[in-house]
């Protein structure tokens, strides 16, 4: 009987010791689009207030330009947009003359040519052979040198941020072999909606709230699977009212067929049509009221914007919450808008990382958005990144002693 129980043991032992095994935690990126530093503060997001408060959480300095695929592209890369490429969500090439690379134009969005200047961090994690999940990010759908996170999904935007938490959930709960080290996940709808209605509107307070409910149910899912996460959320910048009655009409300066507006709104890239230069420049590169244009080699330093060549001759920011139109608008000037300065306080982004990786009841003075990258590759255990523009120096202190 003894010798039997004796050997029962022998045979059980090993997987006695594998069950209890620490599971190792997944760190994942969760981005909200445009969620503002202080929308944290205002009483409606409890999962994310608790999250920073037993974490380590900041107000965020986007990379100029404050757009949607420079900053998320900065975030996973740790090079600002003059050094990552995406120098705009619309943006010209010299190398591909004709050609427009924009967000909606997924021909361009989805050619590697435009994204292959800086290697995100799922990129490199793989390579250490960590295992990655994108749902969701932009640049996450293009292979870098060949390569792509092991699972990934094509952005599309009608799959709700319910379908987006619940893949996230799927991809935790597999076995351990195939379970990613590192997966980021995405949710538009609070930009969305702050676009929509401008960043004091109950319909940005109810997105908020929704997204919040779903952070909660993320962390609670992972929790019940006993699958520990190390957490950074973040976004990549902030919300700010406009309106048309603060609008710079670029008509009224230049005629419009000696340019191309690459971009316009808060900010614009202008590139003059071959043979007009020294007439756009000279109508431009004076004082204007409510906006600055310079020439993309004379932009302030702390831009670290203009050397690259797909940043257009000339940028024109305008000032905090106008709005820079070359025609008729091609949807009406109203609620909010992103692309200012970043030196505005309303487009500071909210930033809480929060896991046995980090620091707990930490809050960090605001830093550049390009140490997320450092942070995240000290998560994984990766090395840092001399070459990269954000370093860990910067964000030490939401790293846990
Ligand atoms: P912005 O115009 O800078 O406010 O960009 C936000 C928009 O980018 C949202 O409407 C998203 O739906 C869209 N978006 C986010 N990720 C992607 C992606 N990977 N591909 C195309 N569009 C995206
Ligand atoms: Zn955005
Ligand atoms: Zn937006």
């Amino acid at each position: 009987m003894r010798l039997i129980l004796l050997l029962a043991a022998l045979i059980l032992a090993p997987a006695a010791l594998a069950a209890k095994e620490p599971v190792r935690p997944v760190t994942v990126l969760v981005g909200i689009d445009g969620f503002r530093a202080d929308y944290l503060e205002r009483g409606i997001t409890p999962r994310l207030a608790a999250l920073a408060k037993s974490g380590a959480n900041a107000a965020m300095r986007p990379s100029f330009p404050t757009k949607t695929f420079p900053n998320h592209f900065a975030l996973v890369t740790g090079k600002r947009p003059d050094r990552n490429g995406i120098v705009g969500n619309s943006m010209i090439d010299p190398r591909r003359p004709g050609v427009m690379f924009s967000l909606g134009n997924s021909q361009q969005a989805l050619d590697p040519f435009w994204w292959s200047e800086a290697e995100p961090v799922w990129i490199a994690a793989e390579r250490a052979g960590l295992r990655t999940a994108t749902m969701f990010w932009p640049g996450s759908e293009v292979p870098f040198d060949g390569q792509r996170p092991a699972d990934w999904m094509r952005y599309d935007q009608n799959i709700t941020n319910v379908q987006r938490v619940n893949t996230l959930l799927d991809w935790l709960r597999r076995p351990a072999t195939i379970r990613p080290a590192f997966a980021t996940i995405y949710f538009d709808t609070v930009d969305t909606i702050g676009h929509r209605f401008g960043p004091d509107s109950a319909e940005v307070n109810a997105a908020l709230a929704e997204v919040d409910t779903r952070i909660g149910e993320l962390v609670d899912g992972a929790a019940k699977l006993g699958v520990p996460l190390n957490l950074v959320i973040v976004a990549d910048h902030g919300m700010r009212a406009t309106d048309e009655a603060r609008v710079i009409q670029l008509d009224d300066i230049i005629d419009r067929a000696s340019y191309i507006a690459v971009e316009t709104g808060p900010y614009a890239a202008i590139e003059p049509v071959a043979g007009t230069d020294s007439r756009v420049y000279d109508a431009l590169l004076v004082p204007h009221e409510h906006m600055t244009c310079t020439r993309k080699e004379d932009l302030p330093g702390r831009l670290h914007y203009g050397s690259n060549p797909r940043v257009a001759a000339i940028i024109c920011i305008a000032e905090n919450g106008w709005t820079i139109l070359a025609g008729p608008p091609a949807y009406p000037v109203k609620g909010g808008a992103h692309g200012f300065d970043n030196a505005d306080p309303d487009m500071l982004a909210v930033f809480i990382a929060n896991g046995p990786a980090f620091a707990k009841g930490a809050k960090l003075s605001t830093f550049d958005n390009v140490a997320v990258a450092a942070l995240l590759r000290a998560a994984l255990g990766l090395p840092e990144d001399a070459d990269a523009d954000g370093k860990l120096a910067d964000v030490k202190a939401a790293l846990r002693r």
